[in-house]
């Protein structure tokens, strides 16, 4: 039996690990990764990548929490490993703090991290701004790292990597059976899906490394994400820009935020500006299609649409992803299925 050919478009954070996952859970397959942009050139380098889940207004929120528990606990497990520093996986414990008491002052993501609480007022002394806080310990990916621990696994295990952009689904058949399309944004042109559009997230990356704490204000805006070689200092959400220019006015107005919570990021040196655009839609797309066209038929599995929570989901995403492939893959091999399996 010849090897299954699946390609998987995008070199993201969900393209990577969906085509590691697959290798690892698909027998008897060949994967290549063919992307118009690698690390570390896309959105998934820009990000933070703290684990702290978005809400998706579309997608139930007891899929949501399976997804995250699941990229929790495989990180966990990396983070617990000797490949935790060359992952650039690690624990961080920290603070959410808030204006005003949240709606949900437990969120369902509460017992997915470590040692969830409420702060104590004594921690809360420290932000006179704030009323209400939940402190606990969750994992942080150090996207410079991780991207490219990401792509050593998939060489590893035999898959390719090809720099080519792709314009239209059936360009990849016959060449290949299953395509999985993790393209992120790429999806408004290249499946023509309204729903996807970008949210424009600008960041500065600065050394400062006596800041242990993570501190994220609750609207998500002002967030401090120590690191293994920076911290990041966040943020923006622009809704509908497309620009990837650092404007050097809204830098000036993250540093004076984040300084407001904590001081002594006045003397952090070395500051970069990133910017980076959020594949936002109003639910995951996660789900298998069968393109037809005259005789030839195109299994394709989506994964994408995953806004400003990617990290926080991506593991979650690659087994139901990889768990789609399976089907695909058991219905090419059914008898009387026009293949050449
Ligand atoms: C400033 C900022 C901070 C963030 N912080 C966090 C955080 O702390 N925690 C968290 O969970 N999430 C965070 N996010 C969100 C996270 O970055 C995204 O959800 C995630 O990176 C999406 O990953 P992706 O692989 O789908 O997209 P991308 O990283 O954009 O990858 C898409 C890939 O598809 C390729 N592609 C697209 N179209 C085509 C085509 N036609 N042909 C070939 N290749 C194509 C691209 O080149 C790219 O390689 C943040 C985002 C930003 C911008």
């Amino acid at each position: 039996m010849d090897p299954v050919q699946i390609a998987v478009i995008g070199a993201g954070v969900i393209g990577l690990s969906t085509a590691v996952c697959i290798s690892r859970l698909v027998p008897r397959c060949s994967i290549t990764i063919i992307s118009d942009k690698f690390t570390p050139e896309t959105t998934s380098n820009v990000a933070a990548g703290i684990l702290i889940p978005h809400a998706y207004p579309d997608t139930p929120v007891t899929t949501q929490k399976q997804w995250f528990r699941e990229t929790f606990d495989h990180l966990s497990a990396i983070a617990s490993s000797a490949e935790a520093a060359d992952a650039g996986v690690h624990l961080v414990s920290g603070w959410q703090i808030f204006r005003s008491i949240p709606t949900e002052e437990i969120p369902f993501w509460a017992d997915v991290v470590l040692g969830f609480r409420k702060m104590t007022e004594a921690e809360l002394k420290r932000f006179p701004q704030h009323v209400f806080g939940q402190a606990f310990t969750t994992l942080k990916c150090e996207m410079s790292a991780y991207l490219p621990w990401l792509e050593k696994r998939v060489k590893a295990s035999g898959g390719l990597l090809l720099t080519r952009r792709i314009e239209d689904l059936w360009e990849l058949q016959p060449s290949f059976d299953v395509v999985v399309n993790c393209s992120g944004l790429g999806s408004k042109q290249l499946v023509g899906d309204s729903m996807v559009s970008p949210v424009r997230g600008q960041v500065l990356q600065a050394q400062a490394p006596w800041v242990k704490h993570f501190i994220r204000d609750g609207s998500g805006l002002t967030y401090i994400y120590p690191g293994v070689s920076y911290v990041t200092l966040g943020g923006t959400r622009q809704k509908g820009d497309w620009s990837l220019s650092p404007d050097a006015e809204i830098s000036r107005e993250i540093l004076s935020r984040c300084c407001a919570l904590e001081p002594s990021l006045h003397r952090a040196c070395n500051i970069e500006e990133k910017v980076g655009l959020r594949p936002s839609r109003p639910g995951v797309q996660l789900q298998m299609e069968q393109l037809v066209r005259g005789e030839r038929r195109l299994p394709v599995v989506h994964n994408y649409g995953h806004g400003s929570g990617g990290i926080s989901v991506h593991w979650g995403c690659a087994v139901e992803a990889t768990r789609l492939v399976s089907e695909c893959i058991q219905t090419l091999r059914t008898p009387g299925t026009t293949s050449k399996l």
